[in-house]
């Protein structure tokens, strides 16, 4: 009996890392593969990714990878998943929109990863993938070129949304295909899996034109320096921040590498224009008089090695902020990034500068849409089944009830969870057996400066302290010689940390003998082995992130 399988592993039940495993006839296309940020209290972790060993084991029955748009929590797990992809079988094809796939492209650049097959594909196209039929179709978010995915089977359409709002009056391009949409709707959508990010807000979302009308009025109310400080994938939004600044005679400074990186490949494929002589360097910023300045910059979620929050505690290698400066969040912070948010906006205050969120303007715009929007795609769509994504728990179950208010069954919609898969055939839908699914952690990626590292190994030390583990081993064959010692220092819950100890031996030792295995004898990879071995365990016990430090002696 012919089936469409789809298997969420990540986006259900929190936000961040989405991705999503489609399989028909035994052939998988894998819909997003996003990371999430970590919270505070991850301290030590510079990401978070889906697990996705339940794709490594079918890594032989992967058709592609598509990706609905630029965001972070769409592509970010990208290199993750191409490396270990190609080491179990070879890495699969990706496709998307031109900017998606440029933002892919330098992704896995910055990871050394070349040779990987990106397809760009326009929204005209339709795409033969093994039993599937791949489409995108053009929908309007806080980022150029964002799509939503329909895949083609002999069952029906399955269609991802994607992130969207129906936004009538983007700042470049047309509105969402809605035409298209309903179309898919009448030859028949099977399911349709759709953004929950704001179904709890009422009505329909703001447009993002209407942003900058008022990003002009506040800046005409500046007298001194200006800063910005938006998503650096917001690129109408920084266009329009371009475009107030050019209207009041201001030059703009780019601040952040994201910043920088996004604006040069927006420009290169003609979604952002800058008058020329417009752009100045940061470092140029203090040749410019105070009202003839605008800084764009990241940081609009408190990152902690981000440039405003650098600015906001004086620590910025090239802007010194002052008295008289105006800071615009022209962003909201995604949930959980609240604190860090009002940390960064307290020490701003503290400098003397004056800061406007959107709680003061109208400065910012959702890139999704409210529960009018998700009502309409319902109605266009006319799904059989519904599995609402990217939201939390909370979301989903409202998202649920505007299916059921629009006239979906109850029994045809279903409220899903990262690791179920929701099987449809002939007789209908249902949850099958779980898969694993969860997060894996990342620390360490060798992306950034060395100063940031330093500091991230500082808060990971003053937070969860250190773990010294050191195992001596023979020179002839690799084996452990003693007992290794295990050291722990200023690790909060001492006592679960001492019971560890046994746990941690046994974990050295199994990875020694794999080591052993794969004949790998130099001390640098053991050390990397011991440490990706050991942090694990050690956070799955503690749920903690200390340092952890093997430190490996031959004898
Ligand atoms: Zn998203
Ligand atoms: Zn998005």
């Amino acid at each position: 009996m012919s089936n469409v399988t789809v298997l969420p592993l990540g986006g259900l039940g929190e936000i961040g890392k989405n991705m999503m495993l489609v399989e028909h006839d035994g052939r998988i296309v894998v819909i997003d593969v996003g990371l999430r940020f970590p919270t505070p209290e991850m301290v030590g972790i510079d990401l978070v990714l889906p697990d996705f060993s339940y794709l490594r084991e079918r890594a032989r029955d992967v058709e592609a990878i598509v990706i609905t748009h630029g965001h972070e929590d769409h592509l970010g797990a990208l290199p993750w998943v191409i490396r270990e992809l190609a080491a179990e079988h070879e890495a699969p094809p990706v496709y998307g929109g031109p900017l998606t796939m440029a933002m892919a492209s330098s992704k896995l650049d910055e990871h050394r990863l070349r040779d990987v097959e990106l397809v760009k594909m326009d929204t005209s196209e339709s795409i033969e993938l093994g039993p599937f039929q791949l489409e995108l179709v053009h929908m309007t978010h806080s980022i150029p070129d964002a799509c939503a995915v329909a895949l083609g089977t002999e069952l029906g359409t399955v269609l991802i949304t994607g992130d969207y709002k129906f936004d009538q009056t983007p700042v470049d391009g047309p509105p969402a295909d809605v035409s298209r949409l309903a179309e898919l709707g009448r030859e028949g959508v099977l399911l349709l899996c759709g953004d929950s990010t704001n179904v709890d807000r009422d009505g329909f979302s703001a447009s993002e034109s209407r942003v900058g009308r008022h990003l002009e009025e506040v800046f005409s109310r500046c007298e001194g320096r200006i800063v910005v400080t938006s998503f650096a994938s917001n690129i109408h939004r920084v266009q329009q921040v371009i475009d107030a600044a050019t209207a009041l005679d201001r030059k703009v400074a780019l601040v952040g590498r994201s910043m920088r990186k996004n604006v040069s490949i927006g420009r290169r494929l003609g979604h952002i224009e800058v008058p020329d002589g417009m752009l100045i360097g940061p470092r140029e910023v203090g040749d410019h008089p105070d009202e003839r300045v605008v800084i764009i910059s990241t940081g609009s979620q408190g990152e902690p090695l981000s440039a405003l929050r650098r600015m906001a505690y004086r620590d910025h290698p090239q802007v010194q902020l002052k008295d008289g400066d105006t800071v615009v969040f022209s962003a909201t912070p995604v949930p959980g990034n609240e604190r860090a948010v009002n940390e960064t906006i307290d020490r701003l205050y503290h400098i003397g500068c004056d800061v406007i969120t959107n709680k003061d303007a109208p400065v910012h715009a959702s890139g999704h849409g409210h529960a009018e929007e998700v009502k309409l795609m319902l109605n266009l769509v006319k799904p059989r089944y519904v599995m609402p994504i990217h939201g939390d728990f909370k979301r989903l179950r409202l998202h649920a009830e505007l299916a059921e208010a629009v006239g979906v069954a109850p029994e045809d919609i279903f409220q899903g969870d990262n690791g179920l898969p929701l099987r449809i055939d002939e007789r209908g839908a249902r949850f099958t057996e779980r898969k694993q699914a969860g997060m894996v952690f990342v620390d360490g990626v060798e992306i950034g400066d060395v100063a940031d590292v330093a500091l991230r190994d500082r808060r990971m030390l003053s937070a969860d302290g250190i773990f010294v583990v050191v195992v001596t081993i023979a020179e002839q064959d690799g084996s452990s010689v003693a007992d290794p010692e295990v050291i722990f220092r200023g690790v909060p819950f001492m006592d679960e940390a001492g019971e560890l100890v046994g746990e941690i031996r046994e974990t050295v030792q199994g990875t020694l003998q794999h080591a052993a295995s794969e004949e790998i004898r130099e001390v640098d990879l053991l050390q990397q082995m011991l440490h990706d071995a050991l942090a694990q365990l050690v956070y799955d016990r503690l749920r903690r992130r200390p340092m952890v430090l093997p430190v490996v002696v031959e004898v």
